[in-house]
């Protein structure tokens, strides 16, 4: 039996990426990595050390410092040295400030260091902004997910009224996905981009079953072709 494929899911703030991923990830059994959830890890680290966030090697350092680790569940887990930080990465702050970490060079580059350590052995659906382009480019299944802002936003409210988190409006939440999309696109170093053999999927009138079916069908094709 084959050990599975390299799955790249990439696309702006809010767009279903991780919800879609973990349940593509399991049905065919593979392993889920939330790459947007390290950043927001070291980000969260940043600001509890007191570190100034204009200190790039500060912030390198404490990249290169913190252990992240991943434990199942719904939501997935998140540590940081052994310490649960599922709920802390997706407090405001951190939704404020994680752009500006993730445009270091530095911390991107520990970061895609751990993730492709992290997907080595195959069978892994991996989310983010630059899987298809930098951290994966060889990954034999890439995708690339949108929707509009409003019906992004419209999710994110959603999604904060199930968890009992007082996120905003539906208007300040658009206001807050557009300028980190205009953050993310803009940045020097692996901005957010659709990777050339990327296959763009526009969610915006799709269930979260449809997507689902969708990229099962790209994965199940792509297995066929390898037998
Ligand atoms: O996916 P999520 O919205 O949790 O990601 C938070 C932030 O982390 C993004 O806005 C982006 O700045 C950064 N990120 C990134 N590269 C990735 C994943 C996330 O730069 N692969």
């Amino acid at each position: 039996m084959s050990k599975g494929i390299q799955v790249a899911i990439d696309g702006p703030a809010s767009a279903g990426k991780s919800t879609v991923a973990k349940l593509v990830a399991k049905r065919f059994g593979y392993v889920y990595c939330d790459t947007g959830a390290m950043y927001r890890s070291v980000t969260l680290a940043a600001l509890r050390r007191g570190t100034d966030l204009t200190d790039e090697d500060q912030i390198i350092k404490v990249a290169n410092e913190i252990k992240i680790t991943f434990a199942p569940g719904n939501p997935q887990k998140v540590f940081i040295d052994g310490q649960e930080v599922t709920q802390a990465i997706r407090e405001t702050t951190v939704a404020k400030n994680v752009s500006a970490v993730a445009a270091i060079p530095g911390v991107r580059s520990r970061m895609v260091e751990l993730q492709r350590q992290i997907a080595q052995e195959g069978g892994i659906v991996m989310d983010g902004r630059d899987i298809g382009t930098t951290v994966l480019p060889d990954a034999p299944v890439k995708v690339f997910m949108v929707a509009s802002a409003h019906e992004r936003a419209r999710r994110r409210f959603l999604d904060n009224q199930e968890r009992g988190i007082d996120g905003g409006t539906i208007e300040e939440l658009q206001r807050a996905i557009e300028l980190r999309d205009q953050k993310d696109s803009t940045r020097a170093v692996s901005p957010l981009t659709q990777a050339v053999d990327a296959h763009l999927l526009d969610t915006t009138h799709l269930t979260i079953d449809q997507v689902v079916d969708q990229i099962a069908t790209l994965i199940e094709k792509t297995q066929q072709q390898k037998q």
